[in-house]
Formats: C-alpha cells, structure tokens, sequence
C-alpha cells in the first residue's frame, strides 16, 4: 500500500485517482497482516485496488464523474466490489472516467482530464481512462473499469494493458450507476492475465439484488489458463480492411493472424456485412436507455440542486442544466428523440430489431468458430481535442469494441506492439457468452 501511495503521489498530475483512500487502505493492509499470520486470509489478500468513479462503495463519495453527483455518498456497497473486499483485496482509491461512462477519451469528467501515462499529450481513452491509468502507471495492481460499447478494451489499448469485458450478465450490476442497462458490464484491467482472471471469478456470478445476473455457475478461470488445442480463429474482413484503420494496426493484425496460422491453427476470413450499422444501433438504443436511466437525477434524490431555483419546474430545469456536462445532455436529448412517439418506430424499434440480427450473427459465427480477432481500436492514442468538436468522429473510435456490446457477448483486449510513435496497439478477441475461460487461456497463449 505504501509503494503505491508514493506512486499515486509522484504521478498525480495524471489525474487518475479523484480520491485515494490512504488511511482506511493501510488500516485493511494491517488486518490483513493478521489475518495471514493466522492463516485465515482471503484469495486477493494484499492486492491493490483501484475502483472507476461509477461504482458504489458504503460511506464513500460517487460522483460518476458528474457535477450532479457533487457529494453523493453511497449507503451500499456493489457486489462486485463487496465480494473482491470479502477476499481482501484492498481498495486504494476512486478512479476518474467520462462522465456517467459517456465517452471515449476521458475529456469528459468533472474531474478534470486524465493524462495518458505513455504520452501525456494524448489521451489515455475512455470512458474508464482512469483505471487504464492505474495499472498503466503502477498506481495499483489492478483496477475495475465497466464497459458499455468498449470503456475497458479501448483505454487498455491505448496504455498497453490487458482489460476484458465480460458476458453481459456475468457480474451483478447492483451499485454499479447505470449508463445503458442492457449494454452496461464491470470489467477489470491488469498487466497479465492471471490476475485480471482471478479478480473476475471473484466478482462474478449470480446476485439476488440483481435479477439479470446470471445463474451459470463460475469456473475458476484462474486455474484454467492453459490452452493446448488448435483453435478456430474467424477474422471479420471489414475490420482489417476499413479506410480509417491506422495501418501499423492493420499489420500487426494480420501479423497475428498469420502466426496463427503458421502455428497449425485455422484462421479463416469471414464477411460482416452489417459492420456499417453496429455503431447507430448501439449509439440509437444506448442513448435511449441513457435518457431513462438518467431521469432520476432531478435535484432533490441525490447530489446537486441549483441554489439559482425558485419553484418545483426551474429546480428539475435548473439542476439538470447546470449539473449535466455537455456530452451526457448531447445523448439525454438523442435518447428522448429516439424514444419520441413519432419517432419511435423509425428508430429504437429498427434498432432493437437490428441489435437482434447482430447478435445472431456473431454468436453463430462463434458456434462455428473459437474465437473472433479483430483489432481493438482503428487508431492508437489520440490527442487531446482531436475529437472533442465532433461527435461523431469520437463515435467512430468504439466502431470495433461495440459489436460484442451490442452481441453481450465476452471480449478481451491484449497488447498487440506499438505504432512508429512508440503508441500501444491493442488486440481484440471475442468469444461466445459465458466462455470467459476460453478466452482467457486464448490471450495468456498469445501474450
Ligand atoms: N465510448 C462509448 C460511449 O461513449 C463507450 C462507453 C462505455 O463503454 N461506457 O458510449
């Protein structure tokens, strides 16, 4: 714990951490200290933690990276953190991120930017930027991010480190704060996979305050990393052939790829044809959700109320306008028109139907094959404002991490090299849902 106080110390100008939970983290080090003495500690006893912005902790602060979460203090704690606590791991400290989880570079926090550990003049992705930070920079040993259309796959890529998305439903949602409930998961980012395995076996599985988890029992992917058999790997031609992909990434693809190959396992080339929609399917429908879930932020059950309100209307009008940033008011406003009466057929039905035809895809294509490669992102680690006046250009960096998004099903980011800039390059790997341990030992394979 102190080795990485002193990091988060020396490397503050970051800014990953928002809060570092300095007192209570050496006080569980201590009882954990006794605990090993005596035999009696859990699995993760002396692992570091850090914990992205969204999720809540008992008696802590949560702000999502929102003004309208200023001093919101959790009365719970999330399963998922609850269960890594119950093993000892040790929780050091918030973790900044786009705000309520909207973006891709981490521009968007009420905290303030995060820097990029590799180059502190581009971005560290986003939305959890921070947890990607973490790791990156030595802050903590491991950090829980969540993942929504890519927010753990795109930051690791970006800083080099290992971060998985899994199976939607696979880890309870309970404390986590909602973006897009049908999108939304909590993924973890590491240096290698054993332990980003372990922590995730830890968290998921079935939770009573969380209907959608699912009942499947959990292996112990930790103790499942070893992979011997010939694989069948499926690559998406569209992926590695779009105009936008940065081309040291498209080479390094194909580099694994062949490899493969040459490593006596088959590789084949697969058409995607519905790529072009994945993105407005998953930016119509997350949108949507987005502007439901967000209208319980009024002024009066949590966090900001403007002091500027005189009556019930400018309050909710009032808190809203000043306690929202820019980004998230762009999508409550996409959302409410997507879900508008004259508009809803056109839109969030056309989507709903399209997300079904994507996930029908993808998941037969993992009946027939192993895995799915693909890149993680088509270009490395962006500037700071690159994309920050267009949107749409910021949309199109999740246009490789939202397909198993939209799909649920599990993916994983790997370092995969750097670019001529010396930039980390990251390489995606899909597979079907709840195959978390196939996917895991795939990765430990080839990293
Ligand atoms: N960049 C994507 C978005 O802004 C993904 C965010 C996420 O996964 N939370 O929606």
């Amino acid at each position: 714990v102190n080795h990485y106080l002193k990091n988060i110390e020396t490397k503050a100008h970051l800014n990953a951490f928002v809060e570092v939970y300095g007192p209570s983290a050496l006080q569980q080090a201590a009882t954990i200290d006794e605990k090993l003495e005596k035999g009696t500690a859990g699995k993760l006893a002396g692992m570091v933690l850090g914990i992205k912005d969204v999720l809540c902790q008992e008696g802590k602060i949560a702000n999502a990276s929102s003004k309208i979460l200023e001093g919101f203090e959790s009365q719970f704690t999330a399963t998922a953190v609850q269960r890594l606590i119950d093993e000892d791991a040790i929780i050091i400290g918030r973790l900044n991120c786009d705000e309520f989880g909207m973006g891709s570079s981490n521009e968007n926090s009420v905290h303030g930017k995060v820097l990029n550990g590799i180059d502190e003049t581009r971005v560290p992705g986003g939305s959890s930027g921070g947890s990607a930070v973490a790791v990156q920079a030595n802050l903590c040993t491991v950090s829980l991010g969540t993942d929504t259309g890519g927010s753990v796959r795109q930051p690791a890529a970006f800083n080099g480190v290992i971060g998985i998305k899994p199976t939607y439903s696979r880890v309870s949602r309970f404390g986590l704060i909602a973006y897009a409930s049908s999108f939304d998961t909590i993924g973890v980012f590491s240096n290698n996979v054993k332990d980003n395995a372990l922590v995730l076996e830890i968290m998921a599985g079935p939770d009573d305050y969380d209907s959608t988890s699912s009942r499947k029992p959990v292996p112990a992917y930790s103790d499942l990393l070893h992979f011997d058999k010939p694989a069948k790997v499926a690559y998406l031609r569209e992926t590695v052939q779009g105009e936008a992909l940065q081309p040291e990434i498209k080479q390094r693809t194909l580099n694994v790829l062949e490899k493969l190959k040459n490593e006596g396992h088959v590789v084949e080339e697969v058409n995607f044809p519905l790529l072009e929609f994945v993105l407005p399917t998953y930016y119509i429908l997350t949108t949507a959700e987005a502007s439901s879930n967000l209208s319980r932020f009024d002024g009066v059950k949590y966090g900001y109320r403007s002091p500027n309100a005189h009556n019930l209307e400018s309050m909710y009008k009032l808190s809203r306008s000043e306690g929202f940033g820019e980004e998230v008011k762009r999508r409550i406003m996409l959302g409410t028109f997507v879900l508008s009466a004259s508009y809803y057929d056109a839109y969030f039905t056309k989507a709903q139907k399209v997300r079904r035809l994507i996930k029908e895809f993808t998941e037969d294509l993992l009946t027939k094959f192993d895995y799915i490669v693909l890149p993680t992102t088509p270009s490395t680690a962006f500037k700071f404002g690159e994309h920050s006046n267009d949107p749409v250009a910021m949309y199109l960096e999740d246009l490789f991490t939202v397909q198993a998004s939209v799909s649920g099903v599990p993916a994983i980011s790997i370092p995969n090299g750097k670019d001529g800039k010396g930039l980390p390059i990251g390489l995606q790997i899909m597979a079907n849902s709840f195959k978390e341990a196939e996917l895991y030992a795939f990765a430990n394979y080839l990293t």
